[in-house]
């Protein structure tokens, strides 16, 4: 089965709500082995609706609405689903009386614009919504099942747990799982890594994507089967050529953070950094885990500004990593410089140095240090490079 999410609402296009219910939906689609396609978002206009609808309705099995059954004229979701499949709207006398308990149960009295919310399609199978007055449903059509859920995001989650799985699972025999695993890779560019693993890019099952963050990779393997088991086996295999392909660019299971400052306490090494931006990228990321806390023993925030060229920031950071690494009594020092000023594109050439018991090592990096993520490339360059150091240091 696969399908596709539709949200409706205009605060949604609007860019005044955030369609959390379409990243829940995609998650928990996922959970029980349904692909997903698509998602779409949509205003509150009932033809663009209905044609959203209707259009889905030829590509998908399964169409999971949300949003728009509310009991204002801007709500329009049951006309829409109704329009795009053909069925008039009926009314059920026991919605309408369980939306009046409702109000009463509030104290409160019902009024007559609820009256719409105990209208759904001809045929349709109600779900009962006891976190709220909107009654959900779901039209089984010849073209597809859509599942129409309410907007309201915990109604929507209730509705789902409780009513919608439960549906897709004992009546539609949805019982397949779709586990996702993360590796992190770095010190390559994504061009590159698409490149090495392109054909399982383009395998159906598992599927591997790709996405980017200052300059670490995040590769998601998404294996379908019938148990638990079954799909950890294919995202073994697929984790295997991965692993191999990559050789020391793939981190781990865990991102470049956690993996370096995991490093510095299985090897029971303390560190202290001279930063040379007030972002302090490195500080940040460090002191993000008890572990990058514990093994931290100073850092500067250098305010000076860049060096004038590359051989003076060169010499900077290597006067600065040996410095704070005798001046905070540490295992390792790292400082970061960055050097004259940027060019057309907007670059800076950084330089990074990092002190430890046998020497010091240096490397450099191109960043677009006014960009808010500029630096943050630094910190990744910075903390995959320890991390190799570390793992080769004698222990
Ligand atoms: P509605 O069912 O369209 O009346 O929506 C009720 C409320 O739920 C709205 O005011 C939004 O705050 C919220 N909502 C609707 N759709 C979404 C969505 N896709 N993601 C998160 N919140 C939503
Ligand atoms: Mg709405």
């Amino acid at each position: 089965m696969n399908a596709e999410i539709i949200a409706i609402g205009s605060e949604l296009l609007l860019g005044e709500t955030i369609d959390t219910n379409s990243a829940y939906l995609a998650r928990h689609l996922a959970g029980i082995g349904i692909g997903l396609f698509r998602k779409t978002v949509v205003g509150d206009n009932q033809d663009r609706i209905a044609s959203v609808i209707s259009e889905a309705l030829d590509r998908a099995d399964l169409l999971i609405c949300t949003g728009g059954l509310g009991p204002t004229i801007d709500d329009m979701t049951r006309e829409s689903v109704a329009q795009a499949v053909g069925r008039p709207l009926e009314f059920h006398q026991h919605l309408l009386d369980q939306i009046e308990a409702r109000f009463q149960s509030f104290g409160r009295t019902m009024s007559p614009s609820n009256r719409q919310q105990a209208f759904v399609p001809q045929g349709a199978r109600i779900v009962e919504n006891p976190r709220g007055t909107a009654p959900s449903f779901i039209v089984e059509d010849a073209r597809g099942t859509v599942v129409v859920l309410p907007g309201v995001p915990s109604e929507m989650r209730y509705l789902w747990e409780n009513a919608i799985m439960p549906y897709l699972r004992e009546e539609r025999g949805e019982t397949g799982v779709i586990l996702v695993r993360t590796l992190f890779a770095a010190g390559l560019g994504e061009s590159v890594i698409g490149e090495m693993l392109a054909d399982l890019m383009l395998a159906e099952n598992p599927t591997l994507g790709i996405s980017a963050k200052r300059a670490q990779y995040e590769l998601r393997i998404g294996a379908r089967a019938d148990s638990q088991e079954a799909a950890a086996a294919l995202a073994d295999i697929a984790e295997g050529t991965i692993r191999e392909r990559m050789g020391e660019h793939l981190i781990g299971t865990a991102s470049l953070e956690q993996t370096a400052t995991q490093l510095l306490a299985e090897h029971n090494l303390t560190i202290a950094l001279n930063e040379g931006s007030i972002t302090a990228p490195i500080l940040r990321a460090l002191t993000a885990s008890p572990e990058g806390r514990a093994a931290l023993r100073g850092s500067i925030i250098d305010t000076r500004g860049p060096a004038v060229n590359a051989s003076a920031a060169r010499s900077a950071v290597r006067a600065s990593a040996l410095n704070v690494r005798t001046h905070f009594a540490a295992n390792l020092g790292l400082a970061t410089c960055a050097a004259g000023t940027a060019d057309e594109a907007g670059f800076t050439q950084v330089y990074l140095a990092l002190a430890h018991a046998n020497g010091i090592e240096e490397f450099e990096r191109r960043a677009e240090l006014a960009s808010e993520e500029g630096w943050g490339f630094v910190a990744t360059t910075a903390l995959d490079e320890m991390r190799r150091i570390i793992a080769a240091l004698k222990p």
